[in-house]
């Protein structure tokens, strides 16, 4: 049986060069790429990049041809030249509690979720991931059972921020009263093993003509890669979250198998120095709430102690199992007994609520969850597809 192959598009499309996307560009990088690829005089280079700054990151457009204080010749040239065009949203979710879920896929086989969780009143924050998959293999998180698939851009990630936006409707950027009005390093990944992209990111998120999202606001969270701890400070001014999960090397070891290489003796002296820190500025210790594990009043009253001197706050996260995990959640009154303990010793210690989980969109149950009942849906399509 003769084949015919369409030569015509199998050529065209590995051929065809993809444009740059400005997104993930600073305005130094976004002035010489108009110079260079936009046709657009160097003595101009600053002003315009001004300008299509402004319409990209405060009124979220997508579209050249929206840039109206920019001659129509220009506007042509950029649009030929770059694009703007936003990741693929596979999958959108809604919570009964008002979670929104985002799976977004980058590029062929690089997809990562973003989870909007509502606080209260109009406020709420964002989950962004860092990177697809995670390097480290902490026993009670499901992502860390992913093998890496690469580190994200500073693009790929300004874009979650975009398309949450997109969603929220929140564009041009609001003065006040803003619905995502936070951002937490707390998706897929390891922030710090990708700091040079986290950082460009929250350049970007913070730009006061642009997403404006204060600094104050940014949080970023480690297992602690105590090398760059102090990078982080410096580069970024975010707010530092830290998941500590135990108290002693022995049992932090089994939990964060990263502890080997920075014990936590290292980790508590890295953060002591982490630039900015303050009554106003504190560290949040994150502390998922295994049954048997680490849970008991010894355990909290270690806590108290290790933290000793440390602006700090402490959020309690019940663990959300996931198949396979030999780990359970504790039971309520345990968790309220630990908070308890850490509440006397005056720390703010939230009991951080399951959000989204009718959605898979809480802790530890990102990408790999949908992924499974997406091949889960295909498999009973096809199933139902075979003929009896
Ligand atoms: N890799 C970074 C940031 C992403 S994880 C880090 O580890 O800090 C965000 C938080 O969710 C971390 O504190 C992590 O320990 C916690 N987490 C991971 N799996 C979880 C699970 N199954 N249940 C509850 N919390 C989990
Ligand atoms: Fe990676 Fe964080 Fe999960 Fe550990 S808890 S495996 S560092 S994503």
């Amino acid at each position: 049986m003769g084949v015919t192959l369409d030569l015509s598009r199998a050529a065209a499309a590995p051929l065809a060069p993809k444009a740059p996307n400005l997104t993930g560009l600073s305005r130094r990088e976004l002035a010489a790429a108009l110079v260079d690829a936009g046709g657009v005089p160097a003595e101009k280079a600053k002003m315009r990049a001004s300008q299509v700054w402004r319409w990209i990151h405060h009124y979220g457009v997508t579209d050249f041809e929206r840039m109206t204080d920019i001659a129509k010749e220009q506007r042509a040239r950029l649009a030929e030249a770059f694009t703007l065009a936003r990741p693929e949203v596979v999958e959108r979710q809604v919570s009964k509690d008002g979670t929104r879920k985002w799976l977004i896929r980058m590029a062929p086989g690089v997809e990562v979720e973003t989870v909007y969780i509502p606080d209260v009143g109009r406020a709420g924050a964002l989950c962004v991931s860092s990177q697809v998959g995670c390097t480290l293999n902490c026993t009670f998180c499901h992502t860390g059972t992913q093998p890496l698939v690469r580190n994200l851009t500073a693009a790929e990630i300004v874009a979650q921020v975009q398309v949450a936006r997109d969603d929220l409707g929140e564009w041009p950027s609001p003065k006040e009263d803003r619905r995502l009005s936070n951002i937490v390093f707390m998706g897929m990944g390891e922030p710090l093993y990708n700091l040079d992209s986290v950082a460009q990111a929250i350049d970007i998120i913070a730009d006061h003509e642009g997403i404006a999202i204060s600094r104050r606001r940014i949080t970023v969270s480690t297992s602690g890669v105590v090398p760059q701890l102090g990078e982080l400070g410096e580069k970024t001014q975010a707010m530092l979250a830290i998941s500590l999960h135990a108290t002693n090397d022995a049992l932090r070891e089994k939990l964060v198998p990263l502890n080997r290489k920075y014990p936590i003796a290292e980790l508590m002296a890295a953060i002591r120095a982490y630039p900015g820190l303050s009554n106003a500025k504190r560290v949040t210790f994150e502390y998922v709430m295994l049954k048997g594990v680490n849970d008991s009043p010894a355990d909290a009253k270690a806590l108290v102690k290790l933290l000793a001197g440390i602006p700090a706050k402490i959020n309690l996260i019940p663990f959300n199992p996931w198949p396979g995990t030999e780990y359970e959640c504790s039971s309520w009154s345990t968790i309220e007994a630990f908070a308890a303990i850490l509440n006397r010793a005056g720390y703010a210690s939230p009991i951080r609520t399951p959000r989204g989980r009718d959605i898979l969109a809480a802790c530890g149950q990102l990408k790999s969850e949908s992924e499974k009942l997406r091949a889960s849906a295909r498999r009973k399509a096809a199933a139902n597809a075979d003929p009896a």
